[in-house]
C-alpha cells in the first residue's frame, strides 16, 4: 500500500538533507499546510518560537496531516522546561506525574506541550527516572535533545517533527519511509519497548485498525507473547485505551485485532471467559453488532454513549451470573439480577476502571431489559419518559436482532408504540392488556426468569 505524503517523488526532493541520520523535507516539498493546523496550536508554536525556543508540532498532528486526515488533537514538544512553558502562558496548567507535561488551555481545546526527553539510563538520578525490575517506566522526567526525543517515541510514524521555524519536517527514525507503505514498527527493539510500556500494544493495535496499515513483524511478533505485561497497568489507563480502541470510529476491527493478539482477555476476562471457538454465540454476535453499530454513529458523526457500548457488551455476563446466583442461593431471579450487576462491575472494574457516572447507567439501561417487557397500563407512557429509555431500547433491539422470537414482537411494539400517534398508543395498549389477560391464567407454571428474558436469551451460546 502506498501512500501519498509527499507532494512530489521522494527521490527527486533536491533539497533532501541527509545528516547522520535525520531526513529534512523542507516545506515546498509536503502537503502540511498552516490552514490545516488548529489556530491554538499555532499560536503556542509561534510564541515559543518568539520566545527563543525550538518548537514542534509532533505525534498524531504531523502522521495525519501527512495522510491527508483530520488529527484529533495538536501535540506540540519543545526545549523549554514545563517552568518555562508556564512563565510564557496564563493559561498553563502543568499535568502529570509521569512526565511532566504542559497543559495550554483554549476554551474547550487543549493543546499539549511536552519537553524533548532524554535517553533513560540507569545513572540517572533515581527520583527523576525509575524503572522497575520487570523494565517498566515509572517515572522519567529528563529532559533532552529533539534527537533523544525522536527515539524515546514509540512508533516511527509517530516521530515525525514538524519545525515551526522553517515549516520542514524532520524525520530522525525512517518514520516518512513507513507512513508511506504503511508500516506500524516500534522505534528500537520491540520487546524492550513493549516491557517498558504495555500499553504500546495496544496503541500498535490501534493505529493498525485507525490507519488501515499493518505491523512490522518485528513490532507484531512479541505481543501474544508479553500481552499478559497489560496485567500491571493501572486500571483507569487501561480504561481509557479500551475506549479510544472500541470508541473511535474503527471498534470492529479493533476488536478483532484484540482476540488475534490475546489482547482481549487482558482488558476484559469477564466477556473472553465465553468466548467459542467459532466466535459464534449469541454473546458474540452482539458484540460484533454493537461495535459495528458504534462505528456506523461516529461515521455519521453522531453521538455514541460509553455505558450504552459496556452495557451491551456486558449483558450476556451479566445474565451468566444472575442465573447461577439464582440457582445456588436460592434467591429470586430479580434480586440475583441485582446482585450479579455488582458482582459483574465489581469485576470488570478490576481491570477497567469504568467511572462510577457510567456504571450508574449502565445499571438503569440493565434494569430497563426487564421493564420494558411490561408494557401494561400507565408503565408504557411511564417508561417513554425515562431518561435512559432510548439507551435501554437500542440494547432490547440489538438483542432482539440475535434472538427473534418475543423479543423481536416487543422491540417492535416499542418501535410502533413510539411513532404513534394518541389514540395509536391506547389501541397498543389495549392490545398488551388482552394478551397479558390471556396468559395470566398460566403465568404462575412459568419460571420467573422467563418473565424477564426469553430463554435463549439467558444462555451464552
Ligand atoms: P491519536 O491522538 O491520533 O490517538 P497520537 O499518536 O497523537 O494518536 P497520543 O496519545 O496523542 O497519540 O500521543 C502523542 C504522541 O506521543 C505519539 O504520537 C507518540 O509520539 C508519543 N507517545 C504517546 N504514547 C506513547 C507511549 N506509550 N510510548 C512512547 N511514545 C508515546
Ligand atoms: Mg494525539
Amino acid at each position: 500500500m502506498y501512500r501519498k505524503v509527499f507532494k512530489t517523488k521522494r527521490k527527486n526532493i533536491k533539497s533532501e538533507q541527509q545528516l547522520k541520520n535525520i531526513t529534512i523535507i523542507p516545506r515546498d516539498k509536503h502537503i502540511i499546510s498552516r490552514k490545516n493546523i488548529s489556530d491554538s496550536a499555532l499560536k503556542v508554536l509561534y510564541r515559543l518560537q518568539r520566545s527563543g525556543y525550538d518548537a514542534y508540532l509532533v505525534g498524531g498532528g504531523v502522521r495525519d496531516l501527512l495522510l491527508g486526515l483530520k488529527p484529533k488533537d495538536f501535540d506540540i514538544v519543545t526545549n523549554a522546561t514545563p517552568e518555562q512553558i508556564r512563565r510564557l502562558f496564563r493559561n498553563c496548567r502543568l499535568v502529570g506525574r509521569r512526565f511532566r507535561l504542559a497543559h495550554i488551555i483554549f476554551g474547550k481545546e487543549i493543546i499539549e506541550v511536552a519537553t524533548f526527553r532524554g535517553e533513560h539510563s540507569d545513572d540517572h538520578d533515581k527520583n527523576q527516572s525509575q524503572q522497575s525490575n520487570k523494565g517498566l517506566l515509572l517515572r522519567d522526567n529528563v529532559y533532552g535533545t529533539i534527537e533523544q526525543d525522536a527515539l524515546r517515541r514509540d512508533f516511527t510514524i509517530n516521530s515525525l517533527y514538524y519545525n515551526s521555524a522553517d515549516f520542514s519536517v524532520r524525520d530522525y527514525t525512517d518514520g516518512l519511509h513507513d507512513l508511506q507503505n504503511g508500516i506500524i514498527r516500534l522505534i528500537g527493539d520491540a520487546e524492550k519497548r513493549y516491557r517498558e510500556d504495555p500499553v504500546r500494544m495496544l496503541r500498535a493495535v490501534r493505529f493498525v485498525a485507525k490507519l488501515n496499515m499493518t505491523l512490522d513483524p518485528q513490532t507484531e511478533e512479541p505481543i501474544r507473547r508479553l500481552a499478559e505485561l497489560l496485567q500491571s497497568i493501572p486500571a483507569p489507563r487501561l480504561f481509557e485505551e479500551t475506549l479510544k480502541l472500541l470508541q473511535s470510529g474503527q471498534g470492529y476491527q479493533s476488536y478483532q485485532l484484540l482476540r488475534k493478539y490475546h489482547l482481549f482477555e487482558q482488558l476484559l476476562p469477564i466477556i473472553s471467559r465465553y468466548f467459542t471457538p467459532e466466535s459464534d454465540s449469541n454473546m458474540e454476535y452482539l458484540l460484533v453488532n454493537i461495535l459495528k453499530n458504534t462505528d456506523q454513529r461516529i461515521t455519521q458523526q453522531k453521538r455514541v454513549n460509553p455505558a450504552f457500548l459496556f452495557a451491551s457488551m456486558l449483558w450476556h455476563p451479566l445474565l451468566e451470573q444472575a442465573e447461577k446466583l439464582a440457582q445456588e442461593g436460592g434467591l429470586s431471579y430479580n434480586d440475583a439480577f441485582l446482585l450479579a450487576m455488582n458482582d459483574v462491575l465489581d469485576e470488570a472494574c478490576l481491570r477497567l476502571a469504568i467511572p462510577k457516572r457510567i456504571t450508574t447507567v449502565m445499571r438503569e439501561i440493565w434494569q430497563l431489559q426487564s421493564r420494558l417487557l411490561k408494557r401494561d397500563g400507565r408503565r408504557a407512557y411511564r417508561l417513554l419518559e425515562h431518561p435512559k429509555f432510548r439507551a435501554g431500547f437500542d440494547l432490547l433491539s440489538l438483542r432482539a436482532e440475535i434472538e427473534g422470537g418475543e423479543l423481536a414482537r416487543i422491540t417492535q411494539w416499542w418501535d410502533n408504540f413510539q411513532k404513534a400517534n394518541h389514540d395509536q398508543q391506547k389501541a397498543l395498549i389495549t392490545e398488551v392488556a388482552s394478551k397479558h389477560n390471556r396468559h395470566h391464567r398460566h403465568r404462575k407454571s412459568r419460571q420467573m426468569k422467563k418473565r424477564f428474558y426469553t430463554h435463549s436469551d439467558s444462555n451464552i451460546k
